[in-house]
């Protein structure tokens, strides 16, 4: 049985003060056992690690970048993230594709570093409302996968989280149905069949993210290819992330 996970995206929000304040106050209230990760920004993830030692919560990093070391003023290394002890990178999110040009090549590039210094990569995908409105967001998902990880042998695609985020729905207060959520998790499970095998797509976490609140999520989470959530906004409120966690 594949884990559901609820991951949260702090975005570019929370001091320090802040963001110690909202992990104490998700560590001490979170009694389920499904997997939750934050996603903090870099400066707050050594202090968030430290906060969560001891319960089922784990961090993860934003980003990382494409190249393992060098003359990158203000990046961040996948080593360096290994050696603070963060164990989850998010890989692709739209904001990066749009405001940083992040393409499919410098992605799968990124994945492949996460691999290599053994931290798990949540892999964002997902189409704009013209993309969609052309019906081309099947074929979209495909190219993301096909560019960015479907070059991952089995046993390293094995490892990795994915996360479709439909842009559309990003901070905008507008969800995917349950139905369209459902239709491309199946869609992606499905490719993952077509190049790895029905065991490996079986076992992979596929989540959703884009304006998943508490009123949505239980809706959202009944999906049989629905394995749980990357939340931004609702993530950085204590009790609304909770109240996700424990909706399926
Ligand atoms: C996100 O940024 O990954 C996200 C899903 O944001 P929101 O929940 O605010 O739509």
């Amino acid at each position: 049985m594949r884990k559901h996970i609820v991951a949260g995206n702090w975005k570019m929000n929370n001091s320090i003060q802040e963001g110690l304040e909202l992990v104490k106050a998700i560590k001490a209230n979170y009694a389920g056992n499904n997997q939750l990760i934050i996603g903090a920004p870099f400066l707050h993830l050594s202090m968030v690690n430290e906060t969560l030692k001891g319960s089922n919560i784990a961090v993860a990093a934003q980003n990382c970048h494409h190249e393992e070391s060098g003359a990158f003023t203000g990046e961040i290394s996948t080593s360096m993230l290994a050696s603070a002890n963060i164990p989850y990178v998010i890989i692709g999110h739209s904001e990066r594709r749009e405001y940083n040009h992040e393409t499919n090549a410098q992605l799968a590039a990124k994945v492949d570093l996460a691999i290599k210094y053994r931290l798990t990569p949540i892999f964002c995908c997902g189409e704009s409302l013209d993309i969609r409105e052309k019906e081309q967001h099947f074929n979209w998902i495909t190219t993301q996968l096909k560019e960015s990880v479907f070059h991952l042998t089995a046993e390293n695609f094995a490892k990795i989280i994915i996360a479709y985020e439909p842009i559309w729905a990003i901070g905008t207060g507008v969800t995917a149905s349950a139905e369209q959520a459902q239709e491309i998790h199946a869609h992606i499970r499905k490719e993952i069949v077509h190049q790895y095998d029905a065991a490996i797509a079986d076992r992979t976490s596929i989540l959703y993210g884009g304006s998943c609140k508490p009123n949505n999520a239980k809706e959202l989470f009944a999906n049989a290819d629905v394995d749980g959530g990357l939340i931004g906004g609702a993530s950085l409120n204590a009790h609304d992330f909770i109240t996700i966690a424990n909706s399926f």
